[in-house]
């Protein structure tokens, strides 16, 4: 049957009707805050090219899990701003280590919050690259060696999920080999499985300081061109043994993230990046866009791609970031 009679304008005619028939529904269940803890003591430093997001002292950044626990949010990826660096990133094994020193205030504290530590080098490294440098390279089963470190000294400070980002090969498997031989049996493995080397990738780089000093990481993320190297990235991973997959930038993606809940049958998680929060919020200090409008539309077809979980700096979706 056909117009005249079908009239798909007759399930838009009003919110309530547009409510009860809506495909894809957001929840604070769905989404990760992703914050930037440095050292010192009240500290909030607003990023340049992240406009209402900050560096913060761990004193700030519990002020601020609390005041996502009472929006709703039940998880935060961590991300550490190191005083000091050096050739390898040893810094980033130690439990005097910023990200381990926040997770244990947050332990501390008792706040009703997941903590998901990123795990790579490329913010304790002098170069920002994410392993160790060997002929001009970054070495991939040298680096195996730090990050399995990383990721147990997370662990025993009391993180809730590892999550490597550096996508060395390999990785998966050294890190569940080091956390079950230190008796993390339980603590999951979010990979960042499908991550491409991307443009958008541009204020995180402000934001966390990590920026590679010579070369690009074109030897180790993935050429933005290819698709179907993301379902051998996934492949491999939950052979190693990733309990949940992520795909990396999400906006300039969704074709990826639709391709991999296909494939997959782990949870999905993709991460809206510091590139596509800096676009929204530039378009709307020039009133070009509506922010929060332009800003939920994505985090909607993020999800109607696919994703079940989408890592953004709008999770808090409050007015700070609306107004
Ligand atoms: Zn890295």
């Amino acid at each position: 049957m056909s117009y005249p009679k079908t009239r798909l304008r007759r399930l838009r005619y009003n919110p309530l009707l547009r409510d009860l028939v809506r495909e894809t529904q957001l929840s604070t269940n769905d989404l990760i805050y992703p914050l930037f803890v440095c050292e010192g003591e009240n500290i909030k430093n607003e990023i340049p090219s992240m406009p209402s997001q900050y560096q913060l002292s761990i004193d700030n950044l519990l002020l601020e899990c609390k005041r996502a626990i009472s929006k709703g949010i039940k998880s935060i990826l961590l991300f550490g701003i190191p005083k000091v660096k050096d050739e390898e990133g040893h810094l980033a094994c130690s439990q005097s280590s910023i990200v381990q020193k926040a997770i244990l205030e947050i332990r501390k504290e008792n706040l009703d919050i997941l903590v998901i530590a990123d795990v790579c080098n490329c913010e304790y490294t002098t170069h920002g690259h994410c392993g160790t440098i060997v002929d001009g390279d970054v070495d991939n089963d040298l680096t195996l060696i730090t990050l399995a470190k990383q990721a147990v000294s997370l662990a025993q400070a009391g993180a809730d999920i590892i999550a490597p980002s550096d996508m060395m090969d390999g990785r998966v498997a050294a890190i569940r080999e080091a956390l079950d031989n230190a008796g993390f049996l339980k603590i999951p493995i979010l990979s960042y499985a499908v991550k491409y080397s991307s443009a958008f990738y541009g204020p995180f780089r402000d934001a966390a300081q990590s920026s590679p000093k010579f070369f690009d990481r074109k030897t180790y993320q993935m050429d933005t061109a290819n698709s179907s190297e993301a379902i051998r990235e996934i492949q491999e991973d939950l052979n190693e043994g990733a309990d949940m997959i992520m795909v990396k930038p999400a906006l300039s993606y969704l074709d990826i993230i639709y391709r991999v809940k296909q494939y997959s049958h782990v949870p999905v998680v993709a991460y809206s990046v510091s590139g596509e929060y800096a676009m929204v919020k530039a378009a709307s200090e020039k009133k070009w866009i509506d922010q929060m409008s332009a800003a939920m539309e994505i985090i909607t077809s993020i999800k109607r791609a696919g994703a079940d979980i989408i890592i953004t700096y709008y999770a808090l979706r409050d007015s700070r970031f609306f107004k």
